[in-house]
């Protein structure tokens, strides 16, 4: 039986959709791509400082999936870096805890209330905006 995966809460989408490096010529860039439960490891563990098992318990994995997940980050950051690649970020087993959009006029990302009008960026009132969580 294959085994089920379980998904990775993500409180908050990251703020780039990616990286590229400088001084690449964009021919022979290659990309990797980063699940958005790799962005918040990292973010947890590495921004925040949360011990691992708190880290894991607001990802709602258990401590050695959040330590494979975070693994998984870092091995493809540093791959990135020393292969100079880009860094794509990718939806993966992720759900977040609200409903993330963003605004592809501005690029503001934003959460809206139930009770707002869900059709518009509050920031430039764009009609432009997408859901982020799929
Ligand atoms: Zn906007």
């Amino acid at each position: 039986m294959p085994r089920r995966i379980r998904l990775r809460k993500v409180v908050e989408p990251p703020r780039f959709k990616g990286y590229r490096p400088f001084g690449v010529s964009s021919k022979s860039r290659k990309s990797v791509d980063l699940l958005y439960e790799e962005y918040e490891a990292l973010k947890l563990a590495d921004y925040d400082f949360l011990k691992h098992d708190e880290a894991a318990g607001l990802m709602g994995v258990s401590r050695p999936t959040f330590a494979r997940i975070y693994e998984s980050a870092r091995r493809k950051i540093a791959m990135a870096l020393v292969e100079a690649k880009e860094i794509k970020t990718v939806f993966g087993n992720a759900i977040m805890d609200k409903d993330w959009y963003l605004c592809s006029k501005c690029n503001a990302r934003f959460n809206i209330p139930d009770t707002m009008d869900k059709g518009t960026c509050p920031a430039c009132n764009s009609k432009q905006i997408e859901l982020l969580n799929k």
